[in-house]
């Protein structure tokens, strides 16, 4: 039987199924002691420093033991040190990107997936260099600056070179006022030297959704395609980071096993990385799995309710505090609503998961990876998130000034995010609004902006910002960035 070993470079030794059932077990006997849940909760909260706030973390074991308790006044506990950290590290700003769908062309059998090769009802499409374009211009008219896309496995059809010439479509339109300044990237794993070409082509985090963790579940819902090969998926993220990718997302599929046990496994994945090459992920995606063509997601056994979804969220918050943490349009404005005060730092808005989706004046249905149940505009979602208390920001710096891996999470630590991230947040914001916002919306972002630049600590900053943002409102200069 294999050793647990969060060093170790093999997925059975880091992504360990006895040290997960030896969890499982410790989480349950413990799920009612007081004392150490008072404990853990202590562990958790964010600790006042002369610069800032640091957070200790938590354990994969302690955080289980947090999942699952069921008392309702330590889980209340939760949210609030949740919120609390999230306030600590990212303020109210949330980051908004939209996804880009290349090609659903797609030689996998993942059961779930309505890209799955079997699948004979949906049109397959790949976008040409030209369709890229034509929707890259639709995304900047919306307004947005961060994309992540997405493409099916396919050698033939989506091979790296087709991903890297996407790339650099993407990178060479500017419409109008628009530019889309930071390509994330969510492939199918891949090899060093890809990663490698990725990391050349500019690309900020490297995305990949584990789906489950536990691996006889994973062999089974991936019965065919080379994304069968668990080890493989699952020691991607080392490969990316040898690659030299310093940002990677990490993501379950929840719905697919037990959350307890993925839970477990997401969290071991991110101290793996960390004890590995000194830096956690950058991000963590939370999807939960939903209706799509060829696929019911009430024919898989393990789906979770939004309470649970809840906890599932702040947990992951409370044990890697310093992540970023992303919900996408697969959940409604009241679930997003709820999320976004537990840890959430990123949403999508205005999303379309078809091909070509967003040249098209209807939402179209037949190439959808899945229902989009947060239907709106992005103009809709950023008044929304104002008038929730939330900076939407279409901030792309820190990439852009080298401030990846290591030197992002030390930024995080060292406090000046309120002389750095705030200031650039308000200064995308204003762009949006002057470039493409609603009136309403327009209104609305006027007045938070002007609120929030007080809260701005240094003074030269906050004169710099706010004569950056004179200039966006007076003349077509963009892009400013501390
Ligand atoms: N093909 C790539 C791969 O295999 O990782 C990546 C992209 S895939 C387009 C993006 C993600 O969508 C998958 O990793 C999966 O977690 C998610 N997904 C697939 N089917 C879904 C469904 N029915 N509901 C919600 N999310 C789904």
């Amino acid at each position: 039987m294999a050793k647990y070993d969060p060093k170790s470079l093999k997925a059975e030794e880091f992504i360990n199924d006895g040290e997960i059932q030896e969890t499982l077990a410790y989480a349950e006997q413990n799920k009612n002691n007081v004392e150490l849940i008072d404990q853990i909760l202590e562990k958790a909260r964010p600790q006042k420093t002369e610069t800032g706030y640091v957070c200790a973390g938590l354990t994969h074991r302690e955080a289980s033991v947090l999942l699952a308790c069921e008392i309702p006044e330590k889980i209340e506990k939760m949210y609030e040190i949740a919120e609390e950290i999230k306030l600590a590290f990212y303020g109210n700003r949330i980051v908004i990107f939209a996804p880009l769908y290349l090609s659903n062309y797609c030689v996998n059998g993942c059961v779930y997936c309505p890209y799955h090769m079997k699948n004979k009802h949906i049109p397959r499409k790949k976008l040409t260099q030209e369709e890229v374009k034509a929707e890259v211009i639709a995304l900047q008219d919306m307004g947005h600056k961060r994309l992540a896309i997405e493409a099916g496995e396919d050698p033939k059809n989506n091979p790296i070179e087709y991903i890297l010439d996407c790339i650099k479509t993407i990178y060479s339109v500017h419409h109008k006022n628009g530019d889309i300044r930071r390509v994330n990237v969510n492939i199918a794993a891949t090899t060093v030297e890809n990663y490698r070409k990725l990391k050349e082509a500019g690309i900020g985090t490297y995305i990949l959704f584990q789906e489950t963790y536990h691996k006889q579940s994973y062999l089974e819902l991936h019965p065919t395609g080379p994304k069968h090969d668990y080890d493989y998926h699952t020691e991607a993220m080392d490969r990316a980071m040898e690659g030299g990718i310093d940002d990677v997302g990490l993501g379950v599929l929840f719905g697919l096993e037990m959350y307890k046990y993925e839970f477990a496994g997401l969290i071991m994945h991110a101290e793996h990385l960390e004890a590995v090459h000194g830096v956690g992920p950058h991000t963590i995606s939370v999807p939960r799995l939903k209706r799509a063509d060829d696929i019911d997601p009430d024919e898989f056994d393990n789906g979770i309710d939004d309470e649970i979804f809840a906890k599932i969220t702040a947990c992951i918050r409370l044990a890697v505090p310093y992540t970023g943490m992303i919900i996408s349009t697969r959940e409604s404005e009241e679930v997003r609503s709820k999320l976004l005060r537990l840890g959430i730092s990123q949403v999508s808005g205005g999303s379309r998961t078809s091909v070509g989706g967003y040249t098209e004046a209807e939402r179209p249905h037949d190439t959808e990876q899945f229902d989009v149940s947060d239907q709106r505009t992005l103009d809709e979602v950023v008044c929304w998130l104002m008038e929730n208390g939330h900076i939407p920001s279409f901030c792309t710096a820190c990439y852009r000034e080298g401030r990846t891996g290591d030197r992002f999470m030390s930024l995080c630590k060292s406090g000046q995010i309120l002389n750095c991230c705030h200031p650039n947040a308000l200064m995308t914001l204003s762009e949006y609004l002057e470039d493409y916002a609603s009136d309403k919306t327009k209104e609305v972002g006027y007045k938070m902006v002007e609120e929030e630049l007080k809260r701005i600590p240094k003074e030269k900053v906050r004169e710099i910002a706010e004569q950056n943002i004179q200039d966006i409102k007076n003349s077509n200069r963009r892009d400013f960035r501390f």
